[in-house]
């Protein structure tokens, strides 16, 4: 197990702001990617969170990700749009694609934003969570090109698909919190992998297979070379299924591209990403809908709870108990995290004396 340490959330905020300023972003990009990454922290999921910093210097260096490029809305069919995020950072590619799906969604009820060609979106349910403010229900379904891939198909043991989110908002009521639904269809998040490496623990059962198709618990098995072995698909057909619809939606009906070999070359991390936004007054006012859900959640959470389990939880519950806990005592990151963070900000010039002033 390696030493953890614990930082507060402005400050790494500041942090990372300064490595994307220093990596030719503006500051108000620098300042949106470290919102976004530092609020998957904040959430739980350190996959998402500083923890991608080095990688996202590695594609500035080699062209993968352009610091400077803006998202192009490219096709304005009023409820129907298109966004080009000519592979810069996805926090900005993701807000426009929310900004402009909430603006139509309110207009014409529901909205449907193809994004494609955008660098990493990180946590997929931040972008339900900008709908959910706005008080919409949404959907999204996104595909992962531009590296190799990392999981197998249902039934095979090579790497044929990204890890290729699908999430889920629904509004809360007066009585319960909003339900997120936000996971990768794989069996873990990638980052997950490097999660354990860092913290040198091993996987949990049945996430992976080496390349000889036997199972393995160790993450240096995809890590530094994911080609390695193979994340296996959750859900066993279910779940391969949804993969493959991530990929038919995200990557062919946005026309970011598909998981093929030709688009795994670039050594970098490109999402599409189709959303669907939905009004829920446009059906005749939230008031119903408020009353169902509320009946359905408490006959939910009655039902006795099964053998290991403490209580039912709902999704979206465990990411924000994660961040009430994490505003109050911190977020935690295993030392070679922030190591490798530290390393990064170096080469891109900025001292760690620096960084680790202002993060502190
Ligand atoms: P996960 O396995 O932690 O599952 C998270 C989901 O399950 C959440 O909706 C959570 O609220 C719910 N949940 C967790 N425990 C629960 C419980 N006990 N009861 C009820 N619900 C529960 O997530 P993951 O698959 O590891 O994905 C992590 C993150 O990685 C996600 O935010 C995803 O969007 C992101 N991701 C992004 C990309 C990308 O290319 N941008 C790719 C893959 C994954």
């Amino acid at each position: 197990m390696s030493a953890m340490l614990l930082f507060g959330h402005d400050g790494l905020r500041q942090a990372i702001t300064l490595v994307f300023e220093a990596g030719g972003a503006d500051a108000p990009t620098a300042r949106a990617v470290a919102a976004m990454l530092v609020e998957a922290n904040l959430s739980g999921h350190d996959s998402h969170g500083i923890q991608m910093v080095t990688y996202y210097v590695d594609c500035l260096a080699n062209g993968g990700l352009d610091p400077k490029a803006r998202p192009e809305l490219v096709l304005d069919g009023g409820a129907v749009l298109k966004i080009d995020g000519h592979r810069g950072f996805g926090a900005v590619a993701g807000a426009l694609a929310m900004e402009k799906g909430i603006e139509r969604a309110r207009e014409h009820g529901v909205a449907l934003v193809a994004l494609a060609n955008s660098h990493h979106l990180g946590r997929i349910g931040h972008w339900a969570e900008v709908c959910l403010e706005a008080g919409l229900i949404s959907l999204h379904f996104v595909n992962v090109i531009g590296h190799n891939p990392m999981v197998a198909p249902w039934g095979g043991r090579q790497s044929r698909l990204g890890t290729n989110p699908f999430c889920a908002g629904i509004p809360g009521t007066n009585n319960h919190a909003p339900f997120v639904l936000d996971f990768a269809t794989s069996r873990i998040a990638f980052g997950k992998v490097g999660v354990a490496h860092d913290k040198g623990e091993a996987l949990p059962e049945g996430t992976m297979v080496a390349a000889d198709g036997l199972a393995t618990r160790d993450p240096a098995t995809m890590i530094p070379d994911t080609r390695g072995g193979a994340l296996l698909a959750m859900g066993e057909h279910k779940g391969g299924g949804l993969a493959m619809l991530c990929e038919l939606l995200g990557g062919a009906l946005t026309g970011g591209g598909v998981s093929k070999p030709e688009n795994h070359v670039d050594d970098t991390t490109l999402n599409g990403m189709l959303s669907i936004l939905i009004n829920p007054d446009a059906l005749g006012g939230f008031a119903g809908m408020a009353s169902e859900i509320d009946a359905v959640t408490e006959w939910v959470r009655s039902s006795a709870t099964a053998q290991g389990h403490e209580t039912i939880m709902l999704a979206g519950e465990p990411e924000r108990a994660a961040k009430r806990l994490r505003l109050e005592q911190g977020i935690p990151l295993a030392k070679p995290a922030w190591e490798a963070f530290v390393a990064a900000g170096e080469r891109l010039g900025v001292a760690s004396q620096t960084l680790e002033q202002a993060a502190a």
